[in-house]
């Protein structure tokens, strides 16, 4: 069954530009310098706050005296509530809004960035604008530089956050999210954990791979997930996927697999690794990964071929998390799981709950 995807999106959008290489950052000035009006005009960067002591990059930003840096804290996934605060930190030591705001860093940081930008400028709270086309006007001009590869929040039109008081985990789905500019740096990324490295780069090759065993269909989904999983390929299956051509590889896949998530749809993988983020706080890359240790029956080929990605990359995917828990745990991680109805129709149809019944859903997270 190829059918034509209604993601809801009449009319894709992309990012406006985008710079790639090693040394792009060197770019940020100039760029910068182009909307800085006055002298005056202030930047807001928000920063992975690993790069907080790191000052060979850190030196080479150019942050002038108005500018606001904040370091992202990454320890916790975004929430309304953070974002609400951080927006009104800005508002209440700037009279005006900033002519530009960066995000630098991983998925945290670039969707932390691009929901403040979309606050800044229409008003409310957050957790206002969760959902679909519900941001009315542009937000501010933002920059996106990623330090880590595989989410593709760089391209997309969201930046997922959590609104820790009704527990919905949903973003702000707007073409007013998409960054303006991009600067792709693969020097950026040479820092990153192995481990970690690996779990968010998976995360590329598994929206790709969930788009192309769907039902939903879209050709150019389909051309952006082909050539994203070329190239995942290209870099888990060769000996050492950090060198600086397979993280240059990997940055490339990273932005064409959001791409590719912007025209179509995931599967069974993301609804359960939510419940695994919901019930157990669980980061969303390891928490994807975790699921593939469940997914054989679902998944067959890509199962082994994951498999054989983590073994050739030694890498360590944590497993039995949700073993032997009792009924009210398992109760929770089944209802954030089957909440997810357009990825799971879109990988097992209409009935999927036929499927996925309780028992069915315990079965899978003690195999996690
Ligand atoms: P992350 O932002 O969670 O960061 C993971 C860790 O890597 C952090 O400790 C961070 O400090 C560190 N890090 C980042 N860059 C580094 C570098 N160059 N060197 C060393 N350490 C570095 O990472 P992620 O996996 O890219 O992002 C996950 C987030 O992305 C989640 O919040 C998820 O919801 C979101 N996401 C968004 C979209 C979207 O379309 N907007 C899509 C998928 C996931
Ligand atoms: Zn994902």
């Amino acid at each position: 069954m190829n059918k034509t995807l209604d993601t809801g999106i009449k009319n894709s959008r992309n990012v406006l530009r985008y710079a790639f290489g090693t040394g792009t950052l060197q770019m940020l000035q100039d760029l910068l310098n182009d909307k800085r009006e006055s002298n005056t005009s202030s930047v807001v960067f928000f920063i992975d706050e690993f790069f907080k002591h790191n000052d060979s990059v850190i030196e080479r930003l150019p942050v002038s005296s108005s500018d606001i840096v904040i370091y992202t804290n990454t320890k916790n996934e975004p929430t309304t509530d953070y974002i609400n605060e951080l927006t009104n930190t800005i508002k209440s030591s700037k009279g005006n809004n900033p002519c530009a705001v960066v995000g630098m860093g991983g998925g945290i940081t670039l969707d932390t960035a691009k929901a403040v930008a979309n606050l800044l400028t229409n008003g409310g709270k957050a957790e206002d604008y969760q959902g679909w086309d519900l941001v009315k006007k542009p937000g501010i001009y933002k920059i996106g530089i990623p330090t880590l590869s595989g989410t593709g929040a760089e391209a997309t039109r969201t930046c997922v956050m959590t609104n820790k008081n009704t527990g919905l985990k949903l973003g702000m789905n707007s073409d007013h999210t998409v960054y303006d500019q991009l600067i792709l740096d693969p020097e950026l990324t040479k820092t990153v954990p192995r481990n970690q490295y690996f779990y968010t780069g998976m995360d590329a090759y598994i929206h790709c791979m969930e788009s192309l065993q769907g039902n939903y269909r879209n050709a150019i989904g389909d051309a952006f997930s082909h050539q994203t999983l070329a190239l995942c390929r290209e870099v888990f299956l060769s000996d050492d996927m950090m060198t600086d051509e397979n993280r240059s590889k990997l940055m490339v896949a990273s932005y064409l697999g959001g791409c590719a998530i912007a025209n179509s749809y995931v599967g069974i993988v993301h609804p359960f690794s939510a419940g695994l983020s919901v019930v157990f706080n669980e980061h969303h890359c390891v928490a994807n990964c975790m699921v593939m240790n469940a997914m054989e029956e679902f998944y067959p080929e890509y199962y082994d071929e994951f498999w054989m990605m983590v073994e050739k990359q030694g890498v360590k995917i944590p497993s039995g998390i949700a073993k032997g828990l009792n009924e009210t745990l398992y109760d929770e991680l089944y209802n954030s799981t089957v909440i997810h109805e357009k990825p799971l129709i879109n990988a097992l149809g209409e009935n999927y709950k036929k499927i996925l019944s309780r028992d069915k859903v315990r079965e899978i997270f003690e195999k996690i």
